[in-house]
């Protein structure tokens, strides 16, 4: 018996002092049914797509192999500001690690598998709508080139799982599925918040020990947790900068969501902005504050790192100042790697100071017209050298809108577009070496919501067309293979279409 029931209706999840992780065996399901294989990824792991129903059964849960030692892990983490205290894998299960030829190591976990000690009362399942979502978008983030988590398969269970559609306030049931996820760890900055908030300065030593020596084989020495720390404030910056890039939105930056190697990792409520918004959240119980807005996105981070040097403290008592002023390079480090980014995405030859000026132009520009971000710089790769009056400006990136402009809304896009166009003419690089940087630094497809709700639509009636598709599309995305899909937002796809439970 690894699990135990929590029969008091207690909300909070099984208390498991001393220890970083529970036991936790996969329960079986009625018919696992194997929906999709990354065949890329499975290569890269040396793992060969499954032939028959026992091998199934393990993305599925339903078998165990002598050498796995599943289990679930155990961290805590702040949500939405707060000290939310233990919380745990509630619903994922790693099966163990795997080796692949090259000697890298992967962690396997199958996210859905039933409950563990950390489930509280829910259920440990998932649904096959965010099991796609998953699935497609990590595998998507890794071909834009942007650090994630992977997936590897996903699985229908055959069961029916029980959800609150917190839309329309009815519960029902949806297909169950299982996706087999996979990073070099999915250690979180929760997992070493877990060990300070228990005072278990010993664990939290070995833990810290044990992640560098295993992930961080480089650094070495007396400062080895100071240069740490640097390395993941770096990361993480670089991360935030990444996601600003391609208009990413996690959705849900608690600190329990936030990994230690630098990975976008969980994949809930995430969205693309579509429209130029910083202000948008996707997650429909963060529209209050709107704490984890598309805009807001780096300086989370930057709480989040606090958090984690917070939890950190205790292994270096005499070296509190260095520590808060490795957090406070967080700063510098954006800044300059959002620049330079922007500078790419811009094809400009170099981002002196006066380029910041014309970046910050595009900020507040896009933000008061706010047209399909995607859309935008994709049109702006193109821009004809001569545009003549804001009426023409207006027309070249009409596609790109949701909205008829403003007379003050078009002269405002025409101003910028100009001032541009001036920056383009002091290029020292040629025209089309410009252009083939903005060509790998803006992706022209991008997994939108609205897709994902169709294809997850369709797989719901036993259609698999269009997801079939869209795992081709996600991995040439900065190309215009897929150009069918290039188009705004529809109308009727509003932006909640997607949800994550
Ligand atoms: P998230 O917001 O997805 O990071 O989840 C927050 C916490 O809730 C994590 O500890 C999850 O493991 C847990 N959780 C979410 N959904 C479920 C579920 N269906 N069953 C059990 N635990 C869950
Ligand atoms: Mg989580
Ligand atoms: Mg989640």
């Amino acid at each position: 018996e690894t699990f135990e029931g929590d029969d008091t209706g207690n909300l909070t999840p099984r208390q498991t002092p001393g220890v970083l992780y529970s036991k936790a065996i996969p329960t079986p399901v009625e018919q696992p049914t194997l929906l999709a294989w990354s065949e890329e990824l499975a290569k890269e792991l040396g793992i060969e797509k499954p032939k028959d129903q026992k091998n199934v059964d393990i993305l599925g849960g339903n078998f165990v192999t002598d050498t796995m030692h599943p289990y679930a892990a155990c961290y805590a983490g702040h949500q939405f500001g707060n000290w939310a205290g233990q919380l745990g894998d509630g619903r994922a299960i790693t099966l163990g690690e795997w080796e692949n030829p090259d000697g890298k190591t992967f962690e396997l976990q199958l996210k859905g598998a039933g409950p563990t000690p950390y489930s509280r009362r829910a259920d440990g399942r998932a649904v096959l709508r965010s099991s796609v979502r998953e699935y497609l978008m990590s595998e998507a983030m890794h071909y834009l080139g942007v650090p994630t988590t992977r997936a590897l398969s996903l699985v229908a269970t055959g069961e029916p799982v029980l959800r609150d559609m917190f839309y329309n306030g009815n519960a029902a049931y949806e297909p169950g599925a299982i996706v087999m996820r996979v990073a070099p760890s999915f250690l979180r900055f929760g997992n070493f918040e877990i060990l300070n908030a228990r005072k278990e300065v010993d664990n939290l030593r070995k833990l810290t020990d044990w992640t560098i020596t295993r992930y961080f084989p480089h650094i070495k020495g007396e400062n080895k947790v100071l240069t740490w720390f640097k390395d993941l404030v770096d990361r993480t910056a670089k991360l935030m900068v990444e996601w600003m890039r391609v208009g990413f939105v996690h959705g849900v930056m608690n600190t329990d969501n936030m990994s230690v190697l630098g990975l976008t990792i969980d994949y809930g409520p995430y969205s693309f902005v579509d429209n130029y918004d910083p202000d948008f959240t996707p997650n429909t119980t963060d529209l209050p504050g709107k704490r984890y807005a598309f805009g807001k996105q780096p300086s989370v981070a930057y709480w989040n790192l606090g958090c984690l040097a917070g939890a950190l403290l205790p292994l270096l008592p005499e070296k509190k100042d260095e520590l808060v002023a490795i957090l406070e390079s967080y700063k510098d480090v954006y800044w300059q790697n959002y620049y330079a980014m922007m500078g790419r995405k811009l094809g400009l030859d170099q981002v002196a100071e006066q380029d910041m000026e014309l970046i910050r132009h595009f900020e507040k520009t896009l933000a008061a017209v706010q047209p399909d971000m995607t859309m935008f710089f994709q049109l702006l790769i193109n821009l004809p050298l001569q545009l003549g009056s804001a009426d023409d400006v207006t027309k070249y990136f009409e596609k790109s809108f949701y909205h008829e402009l403003t007379e003050e809304e078009s002269t405002a896009l025409f101003v910028l577009i100009r001032a541009y166009l001036n920056r383009l003419n002091t290029n020292t690089i040629k025209r089309s070496a410009s252009q083939e940087m903005m060509q790998a630094a803006n992706p022209r497809f991008v997994l939108r919501n609205y897709l994902l709700h169709q294809a997850i639509e369709e797989l719901e009636q036993g259609k698999d067309q269009l997801f079939l598709k869209l795992q081709e599309a996600i991995k040439a995305p900065y190309s215009d293979k897929f150009d069918e899909f290039f188009q705004t937002r529809p109308e009727w796809a509003n932006k909640k279409a997607g949800c994550s439970m």
